[in-house]
This record gives structure tokens, sequence and C-alpha cells, in this order.
């Protein structure tokens, strides 16, 4: 039975370098791949996917009113798939993510999806959460925080470098860089620590006084 695969990660993880060396070591063996990627507006066609250490193929792009199911039938129909992939996976939409699944159930291509698992604000992406609950095989990549800690959370920095804590989930041609960091020091940049709930009144951390007479 073909799978649905979700390898996900912080940011800087060398997700598209993983999901290009799979996909080559398949072409290696005279199979053949299909290569998504998201596009972030209403752009339609072919881009490339390009990682850090220089491997680079072409994908089709998709967008959020894509059906997937019908675009990777179409393509079967055309031509035998040995796998496919999905990079930017965070930005499929639930219904896509089923999409996917489908192709897999039914049509008997494995899917290989790769993305974050959070934002800039610690919250799932949308694809990111439904991949979670329904793939079949859930694979962490792993990358580290400044502090030598697995890294599992991202900032978002402005262009003068301080961290951004309001703003959309996705920016679109901004100057933002992203860093991986720890829950611990994400906790500390992004102000959430020393939480105000320490020193507050209201928290009860001594026992009460009826219970100390007793
Ligand atoms: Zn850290």
């Amino acid at each position: 039975m073909a799978k649905l695969y979700f390898s996900y990660a912080a940011m800087n993880a060398g997700k598209s370098t993983l999901l290009l060396q799979a996909s080559h070591n398949y072409r290696e063996r005279g199979m053949n791949t299909l290569l998504f990627t998201a596009a972030l507006d209403d752009r339609a066609g072919v881009t490339t996917i390009a990682s850090r250490i220089g491997l680079k193929a072409k994908a089709e792009l998709f967008s959020e009113n894509d059906n997937l199911f019908s675009k990777i039938k179409t393509a079967l129909e055309e031509g035998e798939i040995n796998c496919i992939f999905v990079d930017e996976a965070q930005f499929l939409t639930k219904q896509q993510v089923w999409q996917l699944a489908r192709v897999a159930d039914r049509l008997g291509v494995p899917i290989m999806c790769y993305g974050l698992r959070t934002d800039f604000q610690g919250k799932l992406f949308p694809g990111s959460s439904e991949l979670l609950a329904i793939a079949d095989v859930l694979r962490e990549i792993r990358t580290i925080c400044h502090c030598g800690s697995k890294a599992t959370m991202v900032v978002r920095l402005g262009e003068d470098g301080a961290v951004l804590i309001e703003g959309d989930q996705v920016a679109i041609g901004g100057n933002e860089r992203y860093v991986s960091l720890c829950r611990k020091h994400w906790e500390e940049k992004t102000g959430s620590w020393p939480t105000d709930e320490l020193d507050s009144p209201t928290l009860e951390l001594e026992p009460k006084e009826d219970n100390k007479n007793e």
C-alpha cells in the first residue's frame, strides 16, 4: 500500500536538500517522480526547487485552489510516476492534504511531504496540522538552536534584526529572516519568558490559610 509521509522541521534544517536527494535516488534507478512546491500566490506553472548545497529540480507550483488529486490523476494518465514529492507542505490546505492521501490510497503512488511544523508564533500551519493528523509516517528532520539543543521553533526577524511578534502567518516578498530556536530560547526571544505569572499575587504558590490550621 502506498503511504503518505510527512517530514517536518523548523527552518534551515535542509528539507529541500533531503527532498531533492530522495527524488534523485528514484530517478537514478530509472523511476519517475513528480515534484510540487507552493506558489504563495496565483501563479501556475513550473519552477525550480533549489537547495543550499546546489541540488535542484523542476517542480510544479500548487496554490490553494488546485485540486491535487485531479492534477496527479491527469499526470498519471500521461505517464508512470513512482513517487510524488511536495515541498513547502505547510502551505497545503486541509482539503489538499486529503487529496494527496487519496492519491496514495486510491491511485497507489506514495506521497512525500516536507514542511515546517509551526509558524513564527508557535502555531501549526493548516497543512502541517492535517498532515500530523492523517499521515501514515511522520519523520522529524532535526536541526539545532545556537545553544546546541534541538530547535523546534522559529522566530521571524525584521529588517533591523528585531524579533517580530505580530504579522501574517505567511510573509510574501518581505525582507524578513527566520531563525530556528529551541523552545526555551524561543520563549525568551518572543518575550513570553520571564512570565508575569511568577510574581502575580493571584498565583497561589503557598498553601491556603485555612489548610494550615487543619
Ligand atoms: Zn536554545
